[in-house]
């Protein structure tokens, strides 16, 4: 049974950070409502006081900030698809946002509602290790950056604290020959993944996110440096370590592990590292 304890919506990012200070703990952030909305009708999530930040107009949208890509909170699953700046400085994000949900879902849910969700299975956590993006917090206290590999605490956990808002993330500047990879297993298409990878190679270097395999998004650091030696058979043997995954009602962890290597093994095929 859904209880919403009420609803506002905040005008600015400070109006908003200050409705939760109001609500004292029981304050939830509305974004795109494409999970929180689901939880709230399954009645997984009591609703607290809904604070819809949908209308802040700070936080939309995509620019350039020196060398990195600032990607607003409220950038929609859909405009990472067509973002031309998205496409040049972080194809990674234009590569998985169609793999995530359906049009429906992607036509209103938000990058920074994915990350903030934390759900270990999303696409959008593991780029963010990929890519070594930062996400940008304000809170009562002001900002905070964190590196993506430290904002993934455990299972739909993370370092925001109770009174801030996720405003952004942002992403190094691809560098020229730079190559993106996203490849899931999934039972049907729009599926949450069974397990994934999203790679960046970048001079030679790889970093491998994985997803649907653990209980966060991981850095899988012993595949990453066989890679670099072109060692696949090695890489592959590695992750297989690297990856914690759950055993649950759509498969085995056995069968996650292996479909990894699978995965794997087709990403170093395109980005061709030798066998
Ligand atoms: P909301 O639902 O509004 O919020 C989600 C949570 O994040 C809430 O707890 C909210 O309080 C918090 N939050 C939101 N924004 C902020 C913020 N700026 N600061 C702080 N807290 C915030 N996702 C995938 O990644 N891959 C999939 O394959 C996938 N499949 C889906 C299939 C279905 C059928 C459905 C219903 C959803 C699916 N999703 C999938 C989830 C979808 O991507 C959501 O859009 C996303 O997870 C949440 O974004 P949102 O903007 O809708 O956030």
């Amino acid at each position: 049974k859904a209880s919403i304890g009420g609803y506002a919506q905040a005008e600015t990012v400070a109006h908003a950070i200050a409705l939760l200070g109001e609500a004292g703990g029981e304050g939830r952030i509305l974004a795109g409502g494409q999970s929180l909305v689901a939880a709230l009708n399954l009645g997984t999530s009591e609703g607290d006081m809904l604070i819809d930040i949908a209308g802040i107009a700070a936080l939309r949208g995509v620019k350039l900030d020196g060398d990195r890509l600032v990607i607003g909170a409220l950038t929609r699953h859909c405009d990472l698809v067509r973002d031309p700046l998205v496409g040049e400085h972080a194809p990674l994000f234009a590569k998985a946002a169609p793999l995530v949900a359906h049009d429906a879902i992607r036509n209103r849910g938000t990058i920074g509602g994915s990350l903030a969700y934390a759900d270990p299975a999303a696409e959008y956590p593991a780029c963010a290790i990929a890519l070594d993006a930062a996400i940008i917090l304000e809170g009562p206290d002001g900002t905070r950056e964190i590196p993506a590999r430290d904002f993934f605490t455990g299972l739909f956990e993370t370092a925001r604290a109770e009174g801030e808002i996720l405003t952004a993330i942002t992403v190094p500047k691809a560098q020229d020959g730079e190559r993106h990879v996203i490849r899931e297993g999934t039972r049907r298409a729009g599926d949450y993944a069974l397990a994934g990878l999203a790679v960046v190679m970048r001079d030679g270097r790889h970093r491998i996110g994985a997803f649907g395999l653990g209980d966060r998004p991981l850095l899988c650091q012993g595949a990453m440096a066989a890679l670099d030696q072109g060692d696949v058979d090695g890489a592959v043997t590695a992750l297989a370590q690297d990856v914690d995954p759950p055993s649950d009602a759509q498969a085995s962890a056995s069968y996650r592990r292996h479909l990894a290597g699978v995965l794997l093994r087709r990403i170093a095929a395109d980005l061709g590292v030798a066998p």
